[in-house]
């Protein structure tokens, strides 16, 4: 009833009233049925997760060393669950229906990351099937060691770069260390997510500091804050909406609400005194948001040279290219923007009309699918005609099977998560140019994404 009453509440703020019910409750039964909280910095060794959602707050309070696997009932391959536990570099199987109530406590459970596979008190068999599994796994990985600290380059000599995606200067430590050549997208709403106010400039400032000071010789480019969509921030007082995905969010948000996006351009520009840094906006749909957003900046440039404050006078700005609207105009937006960065999760999401997050709808989620490639392929030509460049910062760039395709499209960057940067660079090592075009062209003779996976599962994984 409580609950209720808050729900219809006309402001915001007191209908977020009703997830505090929904605390109250959960602790309530909880205390009725005897049933212990988890305490997530105290797991016990050899844990696997098995939850609803991973949050944020989850990922930050896990002790991750006891944890050896995560399974969640939602989320599909390019949700921010999967995203997250990416991140933590654990072995995950997402979508998982009714997996939290089917598991119990105690069971001998295996996940199965690289094949979405999950198996609940396994024979001695399976169980024996895993550790060998576990075992080529382990060499894979001793093999891959070779390509740290090496360049990037294709079989037939050209360079290509591979770059980290980041949440926080923790994954920027990683990605150093894991031999990413630079940042491909800091997804700076975390840094907001974790807190129960938004990150004042100077906060800002030391974190974009530090990640431009880690990489000395390639690029950090910022994202600037992408909320909305399945990224809620509460404290921002948000209105509930019909479609959030398809809502006032990222860059619709942020012109909105200037001074919020004042202080985090502020913050990156100085930053941009201690490094390569770059800005790049999430969810451009069209010429003139690209144009405010640079007029912004060209407004606080000229406030911090009056201040006597240093930073990159020729700092480049970027757009995401997530939309169908972008990737039909990215000839246009291309005059406007230093470089690319294909948000290869949404751009999927929005051209099939298939929230990424949901299970029911997953099998559309597919980077595979002829419009999807289509788009792809023509972003990375309008970028190749104005002489910007362009990478993926989706999932899609540490995808094996996409590769000689982004290859051949003539992808110059490959953003990736931190655990995936010697597979990608690899990976890229095996494709001379005439190679990946091969395959691409047959790849884009096929009118379904089975077929082309069928194809690229056949010609790629050997
Ligand atoms: C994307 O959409 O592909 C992307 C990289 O951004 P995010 O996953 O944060 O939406
Ligand atoms: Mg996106």
């Amino acid at each position: 009833m409580f609950r209720g009453m808050f729900l219809a509440a006309g402001d915001e703020l007191t209908r977020q009233r009703a997830t505090d019910v929904d605390d109250i409750k959960a602790g309530l039964l909880r205390i009725l049925l005897g049933v212990k909280e988890q305490d997530l910095t105290d797991i016990p060794p050899e844990s696997i997760i098995i939850t609803e959602n991973l949050t944020p707050s989850m990922t930050a309070a896990l002790n991750k060393n006891n944890v050896r696997g995560i399974v969640t009932e939602n989320g599909g391959r390019t949700s921010h669950s999967a995203i997250l536990a990416r991140a933590l570099g654990l072995p995950a199987v997402l979508s998982v229906p009714d997996a939290v109530s089917v598991m119990e406590d105690g069971m001998k459970v295996i996940v199965d990351g690289s094949e979405g596979i999950v198996i609940a008190e396994p024979d001695k068999e399976t169980q024996q099937f895993y550790i060998e599994k576990q075992a080529a796994f382990a060499a894979e990985k001793k093999l891959l060691a070779d390509y740290a600290g090496r360049p990037t380059v294709t079989a037939d000599g050209k360079k290509k770069e591979v770059y980290c995606n980041i949440g926080n200067i923790s994954d920027a430590v990683t990605a150093s260390e894991k031999s990413g050549e630079g940042i491909g997208l800091f997804r700076t709403e975390f840094l907001f997510m974790k807190s129960e106010h938004a990150p004042d400039e100077e906060l800002q400032f030391e974190t974009y500091k530090k990640a431009a000071q880690l990489f000395k010789e390639g690029s950090v480019i910022i994202r600037t804050l992408d909320v909305g969509g399945d990224k809620n921030i509460t404290y921002l007082g948000m209105q509930s909406e019909a479609n959030p995905f398809l809502g006032f969010r990222a860059v619709r948000y942020c012109l909105e609400n200037k001074e919020l996006f004042r202080t985090q351009l502020r913050a990156i520009l100085r930053a941009s005194a201690f490094g390569c840094i770059k800005i790049m906006v999430p969810l451009v749909t069209n010429v003139s948001e690209m144009r405010q957003v640079r007029q912004l900046i060209d407004e606080i440039k000229c406030e911090l040279e009056a201040e006597g404050t240093n930073f990159d006078r020729n700092i480049q700005l970027g757009a995401m290219i997530e939309t169908p609207e972008a990737s039909m105009i990215a000839d246009l937006l291309a005059k406007e923007c230093d470089f690319f960065s294909i948000g290869t999760n949404d751009l999927t999401q929005y051209t099939m009309a298939a929230d990424r997050g949901n299970p029911q709808v997953s099998y559309l989620n597919n980077v595979y699918e002829p419009a999807v490639l289509r788009f792809i392929r023509h972003i990375i030509k309008c970028a190749g005609e104005e002489g910007i460049p362009v990478g993926v910062c989706g999932e899609a760039a540490a995808d094996p099977m996409m590769t000689p395709l982004l290859l051949a499209f003539g992808l110059d960057e490959f953003s990736v998560n931190p655990a995936y940067v010697l597979r990608t660079r690899y990976n890229i090592s095996r494709w001379t140019k005439e190679e990946a075009d091969r395959i691409a062209d047959v790849a884009m003779t096929f009118d379904t994404a089975e077929e082309i996976e069928k194809y690229l599962k056949m010609t790629i994984i050997k």
